[in-house]
């Protein structure tokens, strides 16, 4: 058995990140991570890359886009801008060893119980106890085939790892959002013809917000894709899909029905890994968890705190890196004001997280669009 006053779910980015601040400070924590560290980015598509940019321009007040803390920088690290996966994992385990982060691998978390004022998880390693716990557990080991009927037809996009591997020469995407132009390019580049079914025009972009439309890494690709004879391009919804004997029909909402030989690919998104906490969590009309605004607590749970992703306050989503540490510093202040730290100790540390763009309590300044 194991207590500890703070105990962080899962070591990708949102994970160690808050991690690191609440390193600075001297309270005790443990991140428990069921494999290893970076283990999403490790199971990417061995070509894919980060599509946000890494750049070391720490040092002039502007952190790397892709850092999880002060003084690190995946650009510097690898000397690139767009890194793989797996050196992205490569750059979250040298943060951990650095900083010494303190994190027990192979500990899964299977069930998360209220016991009085602790929280009581069941893990592969047996029970641990804390006071506050931090909820970082991803999105990307839960992807979606969500509103198809049939889906178990289709496989997930982020279980193709090698897609110039794939057999056949024709096939359906479903989602025009990042991974499937990234899914429907690879295809191409390899010679194969690609349909792609989005519910909207994909390059209908009216807002630069990149958790709503394709980000600049991705738009060249699909100015690529729309130029080719290999590729076309179907806006609906698809409702179903049957297979029979050696093919598949895929049912649109418009009664369409589009026959393909192989296996539908659907890149159609991820959703937060909740099964150990679900009945902690209350859901907004959009599907996303409810939260304070204020301290990122799941909404009605003292002490249960959202950290990654999934972290959305009406229309700000937080779904990047350079979005979602932000709110680091916000649950750790919220923590170390619970534990009564000295008023001075933490205003030293929030102006050192500020710095960093690591703490950003004032949401009104998010919604800003660029003007050209
Ligand atoms: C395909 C794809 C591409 C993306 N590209 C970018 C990008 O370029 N830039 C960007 O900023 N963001 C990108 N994102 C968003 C991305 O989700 C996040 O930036 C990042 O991976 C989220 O970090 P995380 O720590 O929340 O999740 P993860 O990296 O998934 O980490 C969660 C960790 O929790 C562990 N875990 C899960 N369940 C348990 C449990 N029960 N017990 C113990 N441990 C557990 C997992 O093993 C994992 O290590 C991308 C997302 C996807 C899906």
């Amino acid at each position: 058995m194991t207590i500890t006053n703070v105990i962080v779910v899962g070591s990708g980015p949102a994970g160690l990140g808050v991690a690191a601040l609440l390193d600075q400070s001297d309270i005790d924590y443990l991140v428990l991570e069921k494999k290893e560290i970076g283990s999403s980015f490790l199971k990417w598509p061995k070509n894919m890359e980060m599509i946000t940019p890494s750049f070391p321009s720490n040092a002039f007040g502007q952190m790397d886009l892709n850092s999880i803390c002060e003084a690190t920088s995946p650009a510097f690290t690898f000397r690139k801008e767009h890194v793989t996966g797996r050196e992205y994992a490569q750059y979250l385990n040298a943060v951990a060893y650095y900083f010494q982060i303190n994190t027990h691998l192979d500990t899964e978390v299977i069930q998360v119980h209220r016991q009085n004022e602790s929280w009581m998880l069941h893990t592969s390693q047996g029970p641990y106890f804390c006071k506050y716990l931090i909820w970082a557990a991803g999105e990307f080991q839960n992807p979606q085939i969500k509103n198809i009927l049939g889906s178990q037809h289709c496989v997930h996009s982020s279980f193709i790892k090698d897609p110039e591997k794939l057999e056949g020469t024709s096939f359906v995407v479903v989602g025009g959002y990042e991974s499937g132009v990234q899914i429907a390019f690879d295809l191409i580049n390899t010679d194969k013809k690609v349909t792609l079914i989005n519910p909207y025009q994909i390059d209908d972009a009216n807002t630069s917000d990149p958790s709503r439309v394709l980000s600049p890494y991705t738009y060249p690709k699909y100015d690529k894709l729309k130029n080719s004879p290999l590729y076309s391009e179907v806006v609906d919804r698809v409702i179903s899909v049957t297979k029979k004997e050696d093919a598949y029909n895929l049912q649109l909402e418009d009664e369409t029905v589009i026959t393909t030989e192989e296996r539908p690919i659907c890149a159609t998104g991820f959703s937060l890994v909740t099964q150990p906490i679900e009945e902690f969590i209350t859901y907004t009309e959009d599907g996303s968890p409810k939260l304070h605004e204020e301290t990122d607590e799941f909404f009605g749970h003292k002490n249960l705190y959202l950290s990654g992703p999934s972290v959305r306050h009406g229309d700000h989503i937080f779904c990047f890196i350079y979005k979602f540490r932000q709110r680091f510093g916000v649950i750790v202040e919220d923590i170390l004001r619970k534990e009564k730290y000295e008023e001075e100790v933490i205003s030293v540390l929030l102006e050192k997280w500020k710095a960093n763009g690591m703490y950003l309590s004032d949401l009104s300044c998010c919604g800003d669009e660029c003007v050209c």
